[in-house]
């Protein structure tokens, strides 16, 4: 068995990249499991960050390491709330504050387009010069109102087209089968595969 760090002490994110990741033979570590410290995540797009938080991983602990950036981009306003997606309404980060703000900021716009972003990076090792990178995107629209209870962060008004009901509103299944995060991982299992 390989292992492989999350650039991340997020318990769900290890728990789902664990599970994914077991058929590989790679097992999953987090960052504070081997005393690694937080970075910054100062940039202003999803790839930046994730690199640069699977970039810190890998040199601290000499093990390939995995990080994830993801967020909701919104057409009518220029992609925001973007990379400030999870503290859109400000410190403490907030996913009610975070819905009302984006609620008030899409009164009145037509275009109600919008898509969750996930980047995934992988760093084979300490200075890997070509890190592993895949993207998801999942497209849909911001609803008028909050509907439904499952999810989190702005699952509540994306509305998912081809459903006609919210994202919050799907089982864990349901949202993994198309979500951002999913299609992600899944590329990155493939190029993976490619990889071994
Ligand atoms: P992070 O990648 O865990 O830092 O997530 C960034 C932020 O993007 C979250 O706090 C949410 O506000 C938003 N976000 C990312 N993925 C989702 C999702 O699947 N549903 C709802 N909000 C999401």
């Amino acid at each position: 068995m390989k292992k492989l760090v999350l650039a991340s002490n997020n318990l769900g994110k290890l728990r789902e990249f664990s599970a994914l990741l077991a058929p590989l033979r790679l097992e999953v570590l987090s960052q504070s499991a081997l005393g690694i410290p937080e970075t910054d995540e100062p940039h202003v797009t999803f790839v930046e960050n994730a690199l640069a938080k699977a970039r810190h991983c890998a040199n601290l602990s000499g093990l390939p390491a995995l990080a994830d950036d993801s967020g909701l981009c919104v057409t009518a306003l220029y992609g925001a709330p973007g990379v400030f997606s999870a503290r859109y309404a400000g410190e403490p980060k907030s996913d009610a504050r975070n819905n009302d703000k984006l609620l008030a900021d899409m009164r009145g716009k037509t275009d109600r387009r919008a898509h969750y972003v996930c980047v995934l990076v992988l760093c084979r090792f300490a200075d890997d010069p070509q890190p592993i990178i895949a993207e998801g995107e999942w497209h849909g629209e911001i609803m008028d109102a909050p509907r439904g209870s499952g999810g989190f962060g702005y699952d509540p008004l994306f509305r998912v087209p081809e459903l006609g009901c919210a994202s919050a509103e799907l089982s864990a299944e349901e949202k993994n089968a198309r979500s951002h995060r999913g299609i992600a991982l899944r590329r990155l299992i493939e190029q993976l595969g490619k990889d071994s």
